[in-house]
């Protein structure tokens, strides 16, 4: 049976846009490949997040924003779909300092980008006794946070599996654990070769395979800017809940566990943790709440980030085949919404889609 849309990849972007394009009355074949793939959708720290993304790139900026403002009734359509609460919240959250320089050159990029976008930039930098007002449990290493009402978080699992889900509910099909191994364009049209040497043909194809794209993207025509970076998570005990904002770094999820991340390491495909790394976020969640000293630590992972030049989505559209385009982003829980409300119309060549040419690859071309 030939697909209107093939979706190389059903990580959180492949199936958000799966969701997206069934929501507009498409047909959509969706390939997910082999449990030992790289998969950041898999290891992320479920936050829906905004304060300092696209300080030198406001309209990255906007466009996270408008995800975020989109998230409220995504969720609640999720569930209302899939039957599946992604135990969204978007009370605002606060980045915590313990140096007064780091936080004086956080606030004037924030500043910076508040002036590139007109004014319309909400935020408030709060001194260590204010702070308190919002979380007691900070420590006196803690000089100061800045809060933003943008900010929120999710259970990323819990959105994979709500978008798996409505996905197949619409009528979507899956096929998990089965790698595409080649795609043949025919223009128009397109066939995926699977592993077991099945053939599925489809009108259109979407490249949203993360990591994945290095192999299958250029053959389509994409220059995939992209690279893998590690990013290493713990989790504690469960505990009672004291953490109503997340930051980038500490999360209490809805479970109870507080989440301590993310470091940052360029080491290619490794995907593995290591005891300094632990140690060392340890110590940072404790110089911020100094209670999580005497907690346990239950888990810890590392997974590979999709990493772009400037760590800006891409969205391109393929140079050499008409329908082929490649998606892909570092923000896949945040620009979820997006990505299945708004994406579908410019992945669809609608006159309504947005312009999203500034996400293109052409702006790696020097
Ligand atoms: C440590 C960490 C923390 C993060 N924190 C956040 C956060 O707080 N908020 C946020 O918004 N984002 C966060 N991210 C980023 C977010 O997780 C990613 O942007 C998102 O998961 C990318 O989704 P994806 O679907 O593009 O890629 P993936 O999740 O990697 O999925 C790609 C899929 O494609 C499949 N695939 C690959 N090759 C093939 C092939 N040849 N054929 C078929 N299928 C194929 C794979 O099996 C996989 O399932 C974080 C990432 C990491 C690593």
């Amino acid at each position: 049976m030939k697909h209107d849309t093939i979706i190389v990849g059903g990580g959180v972007v492949g199936l958000s846009v799966a969701y997206g394009l069934l929501k507009k009355g498409e047909e959509v074949i969706v390939l997910d490949g082999a449990d030992d793939d790289a998969r950041a959708s898999h290891g992320n720290f479920g936050l829906v997040w905004i304060q300092g993304k696209g300080v030198s790139a406001p309209h990255y900026a906007s466009w996270s924003r408008r995800s975020a403002a989109l998230w409220g009734a995504y969720a609640g359509g999720l569930f209302e779909e899939a039957g599946v609460d992604v135990s969204l919240s978007q009370t605002g959250g606060i980045e915590y300092f313990t140096k007064e320089d780091e936080l004086s050159a956080y606030v004037s990029e924030l500043s910076g980008l508040r002036s590139a976008l007109g004014g319309d930039y909400p935020f408030d930098v709060l001194e260590h006794e204010t702070l308190k007002t919002y979380v007691p449990e900070i420590g006196p290493k803690v000089v100061g946070g800045v809060f933003t009402q943008m900010d929120g978080h999710v259970n990323p699992l819990n959105l994979l599996r709500a978008l798996t889900i409505a996905v197949r509910q619409r009528g979507g099909t899956l096929i998990t654990s089965l790698r595409v191994v080649d795609v043949v364009a025919h223009d128009p049209g397109f066939t995926a070769i699977l592993a077991d040497g099945r053939k599925v043909p489809g009108d259109g194809l979407v490249l949203a395979a993360g990591l994945g794209a290095l192999e299958l993207g250029h053959k389509l025509g994409f220059q995939v800017p992209i690279r893998p970076q590690q990013g290493q998570v713990l989790i504690t005990e469960k505990l009672p809940h004291f953490l109503r904002y997340p930051s980038g770094t500490l999360r209490q999820v809805n479970e109870g566990g507080v989440q301590i991340g993310a470091s940052k390491a360029e080491v290619g495909m490794d995907d593995t943790e290591d005891i300094a790394t632990i140690a060392n976020l340890a110590k940072q969640a404790v110089d911020v709440f100094p209670h999580l000293a005497n907690v346990k630590l239950v888990r810890s992972w590392a997974a590979l980030r999709v990493m772009s030049q400037d760590g800006l989505p891409v969205y391109q559209r393929s140079p050499k085949y008409q329908r082929a385009s490649f998606v892909t982003c570092h923000s896949g829980i945040t620009l979820s919404a997006a990505h299945a409300e708004v994406l579908p119309d410019w992945i669809l060549a609608k006159n309504i889609a947005p312009d999203l040419s500034q996400f293109g690859e052409g702006r790696f071309d020097v």
